[in-house]
């Protein structure tokens, strides 16, 4: 969003907003500390955190956001995309890790 209060010639453009709004940071209930926009985009992962967008609903549009990011396409699959409960995510580390029963 622009700041009206800034001069037009200092005004971010698309990518400065976008780095501006990757600085933002709110508390992760799931790592139990501190993260940026930027970390939920890309958590040890290619793909936005699953739940970026109950997390960041209030501090920004979102989805608008995810969409400028990721495309239409992109917003549609993290949409839609099943999501794991806190056992599958841990398998799914152990998997990535190579550790079997
Ligand atoms: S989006 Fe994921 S990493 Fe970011 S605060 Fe929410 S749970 Fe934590």
């Amino acid at each position: 969003m622009d700041d009206p209060a800034r001069p037009a010639d200092t005004k971010p453009g698309a990518a400065g907003l976008r780095r501006e709004q990757e600085q933002k940071t709110i508390h992760c209930s799931r790592l139990g500390g501190t993260v940026t926009l930027g970390y939920c985009m890309s958590p040890a992962q290619d793909a936005p955190c699953e739940r970026i967008r109950d997390c960041w609903w209030q501090f920004l549009d979102i989805d608008r956001y995810l969409a400028e990011c990721l495309g239409p396409e992109g917003l549609l699959e993290l949409i839609n995309k099943p999501r794991r409960d806190r056992l599958g995510i841990i398998l799914d580390v152990l998997k990535e890790l190579g550790v079997s029963r």
